[in-house]
């Protein structure tokens, strides 16, 4: 497996976690975009099963990757509802790209977490007119 394949699944995988909506605040998030334009960024990711040296849970305690919502209230994106054998594809790598680069597990997974966040905010509104209605 190669990053753009790990980036692509996980990508794939948060999305599927919107919308979304704050339970302290009840501020609606309609797309990762939005998540990541509202909220500020809260440590790095963490996965308690890659920390337990756990690389193929049947019970995955899960990885969070947690950020603050204006109110104050902090709010996670998680691996749950990740098919089993698609989580431990993403813990192999994890293992792996973190021994051969010599980094830290949550080192890694922020360098996927901030590609992800690149790709969200580089998508556009769809406003399909906006150009041909600009006056000047
Ligand atoms: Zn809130």
């Amino acid at each position: 497996m190669v990053e753009d394949e790990v980036v692509k699944i996980v990508y794939k995988h948060v999305e599927k976690q919107f919308p979304m909506d704050c339970s302290t605040c009840n501020h609606h998030f309609a797309s990762l975009k939005e998540y990541l334009e509202y909220t500020s960024p809260t440590g790095k990711p963490i996965s308690y099963d890659a920390e337990r040296g756990d690389w193929k849970p049947l019970k995955p305690f899960g990885t969070f990757s947690l950020r603050t919502c204006q109110c104050g209230t902090t709010l996670s994106l998680s691996s749950h509802g990740m098919r089993l054998a698609t989580l431990w594809r993403l813990l192999q790598w994890l293992r792996k790209e973190s021994s051969s680069r010599k980094i830290n597990m949550r080192e890694v997974m922020d360098d996927i977490r901030k590609k992800i966040n690149d790709q969200a905010l580089r998508q556009k509104e769809a406003e399909p007119n906006s150009q041909i209605n600009r006056t000047e």
